[in-house]
């Protein structure tokens, strides 16, 4: 299965793009992840994205379409992945499909934009990847990581005037994109819950019905 995971920064995108990945079987390609690894690498890619993704900007639809090309054409994405914040934009949707790839589904997560607000002053991350909030996914020990005991963070882009301009960019250039899938006969919304695993349970019927 070729699935887009689409919702607002905060949506629990990462936390589903995992569940699902574990289901299903198939890779979560996170263009967030591969370049907050650039910055932390100081790669020149990262030099170049910092700047975007601190102001809550998108990185250049050019850079992000050449790192996503690369990764899809590798052996671990032939039986299917997980694109988790790619596409954003229309030009960037453009692109996957003038590459050939087939999407077999298009998944939003909708949540409402003071609830993104609460949940994304709380969340805390680690530099292995796992991700976690002060009220609802809390680790066994404060801001210590369960999976590999280094110490918890705030992301820069966490912060709050971040978070506003993130939203921003999310309705004004990446909402778009539903309508550009529904035309195309593939999107599918959940409402994102209060509880992960209610979201969860969602998301696998919304799956299970693209992937019979
Ligand atoms: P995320 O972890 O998916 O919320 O991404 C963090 C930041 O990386 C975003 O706020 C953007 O600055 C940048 N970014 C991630 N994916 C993309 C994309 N597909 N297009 C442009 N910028 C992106």
């Amino acid at each position: 299965m070729n699935l887009i995971l689409m919702g607002a920064p905060g949506a629990g995108k990462g936390t589903q793009s995992a569940k699902i990945s574990a289901k299903y079987n198939i890779p979560a390609v996170s263009t967030g992840d591969m370049l907050r690894a650039a910055v932390k690498a100081e790669t020149e890619l990262g030099k170049s994205a910092k700047s975007y993704m601190d102001a809550g900007l998108l990185v250049p639809d050019e850079v992000v379409v050449g790192i996503v090309k690369d990764h899809l054409s590798t052996e671990a994405c032939k039986n299917g992945f997980i694109l988790d914040g790619f596409p954003r934009t229309i030009p960037q949707a453009e692109a996957l499909e003038a590459m050939g790839v087939k999407i077999d589904v298009v998944l939003s997560i909708e949540v409402p934009d003071e609830k993104i607000i609460k949940r994304m002053s709380g969340r805390r991350v680690c530099h292995c990847g796992a991700s976690y909030h002060v009220e609802y996914i809390r680790p066994k020990v404060d801001g210590i990581c369960d999976k590999c005991g280094e110490k918890l963070y705030i992301r820069d882009d966490d912060c709050e005037e971040t978070v506003a301009n993130r939203l921003k960019t999310y309705h004004a250039q990446t909402e778009p994109l539903k309508d550009f899938y529904a035309e195309r006969g593939i999107l599918a919304c959940v409402e994102g819950q209060e509880e992960v695993a209610d979201t969860t349970a969602l998301v696998f019927e919304a799956l299970d019905k693209f992937n019979a």
